[in-house]
């Protein structure tokens, strides 16, 4: 019988990537739940205005490392969550070389380290294992479509490297290893500049600027709430018995990249017009979740509708860039 492991006690917990998008906002749930939480980040893509609102906080602390390296931790750890990586196109091709290295050696070094305190390990994988599906919607046991030479490879093949790490380390009794292959997420704290298609559209919206599609804009993608997302990710780090499967992660509705910039410009007065750009390479078509074996193993689908998780983004964004505008000069 499946049972839910009880938050009964205070854990420590590491966060890699924890002043990443997502990482933060797990974060502050942990926090919330009454854990002790370590975040490791190497600042690459993470900002510390993302931690802010626990930098005081007494169970709250942060380590800056880069995971590539040995990681020492001097007190006892009961669960590590990888999600270290900078995860939008232009951020995970700058350095490509680093991007392969942080999914494959650091994801190393996580899990030794996990090992050494027998710690439960949770890896943020990603859709992008699947590449450009040919079987739509995608479950876990598809095999995917992925160019391991194209300019993706260093993200995608980099983390189906670290997957195939995790399972190799599972089978051999080392540690106690889940893979959540995640879809694509948005929501508050998503970086302006990171050229993910919800931020790209909400940052050019409120400033006025033409909105940009990529292709003919009748391509597919699903978007997950962020606290959706988080409550994903908690279930699987505590549900037993382990899965010892990939579990997918994501909304599954379904919508065009177009409609999505028609929802974005209801939202936001604006004139902007819609313009059109080529499609980057090895740009997916089509992107959906089969979340069956998250509904039956975790008890969890998502529970935020696209109009209401882009309705707080956009208040965020709204918020955001408004306080970072320069000041006028009178
Ligand atoms: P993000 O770029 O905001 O966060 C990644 C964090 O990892 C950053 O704080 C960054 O500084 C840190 N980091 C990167 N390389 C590191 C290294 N070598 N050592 C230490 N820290 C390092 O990205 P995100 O959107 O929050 O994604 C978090 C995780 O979830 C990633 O692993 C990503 O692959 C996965 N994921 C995210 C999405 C999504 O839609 N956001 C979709 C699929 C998978």
């Amino acid at each position: 019988m499946r049972t839910k492991a009880i938050f009964d006690h205070q854990k420590t917990i590491l966060v890699a990537g924890g002043a990443g998008f997502v990482g933060s906002h797990l974060c502050d749930a942990l926090i919330g739940q009454g854990h002790s939480v370590i975040c490791l980040d190497s600042f690459i893509t993470g900002r510390t205005e993302n931690i802010l609102p626990l930098e005081n906080h007494p169970r709250f602390e942060t380590v800056e490392h880069d995971i590539c390296a040995p990681i020492h931790i001097d007190r006892p750890l009961d669960e590590i969550y990888n999600l270290a990586c900078p995860a939008s196109p232009p951020h995970y091709q700058a350095d490509p070389i680093h991007t392969m290295m942080t999914s494959v050696a650091g994801t190393g070094q996580l899990l030794r380290l996990a090992e050494r305190h027998g710690a439960r390990f949770l890896q943020a994988s990603t859709s992008e294992v699947y590449g450009d599906p040919e079987e739509h919607p995608q479950r876990e046991s598809y095999w995917g479509h992925v160019n391991c030479t194209g300019p993706r490879a260093c993200y995608d093949e980099g983390k189906r490297a670290a997957e195939a790490l995790c399972f190799d380390k599972l089978r051999a009794g080392h540690v106690d290893v889940r893979v959540a292959r995640i879809f694509n997420t948005y929501g508050p704290r998503m970086r302006a500049d990171d050229g993910r298609i919800v931020s790209n559209l909400i940052v050019q919206a409120l400033g006025g600027a033409p909105l940009t599609i990529y292709g003919d804009g009748t391509q597919t993608r699903s978007f997950c709430y962020v606290s959706d997302l988080v409550d994903g990710l908690i279930a699987l780090m505590n549900v037993l018995p382990n899965p010892q499967m990939p579990v997918n992660l994501g909304n599954p509705g379904e919508f065009t990249v177009a409609g999505l910039a028609e929802m974005v410009i209801a939202m936001v007065p604006t004139t902007s017009r819609i313009v059109h750009e080529p499609l980057p390479v090895d740009d997916p078509r089509r992107r959906r979740p089969d979340i069956a074996r998250a509904k039956a193993v975790l008890g969890w689908e998502p529970r935020v509708p696209l109009a209401e998780g882009l309705s707080r983004t956009v208040a965020w964004f709204a918020q955001s860039l408004e306080e970072n505008a320069p000041a006028k000069v009178a």
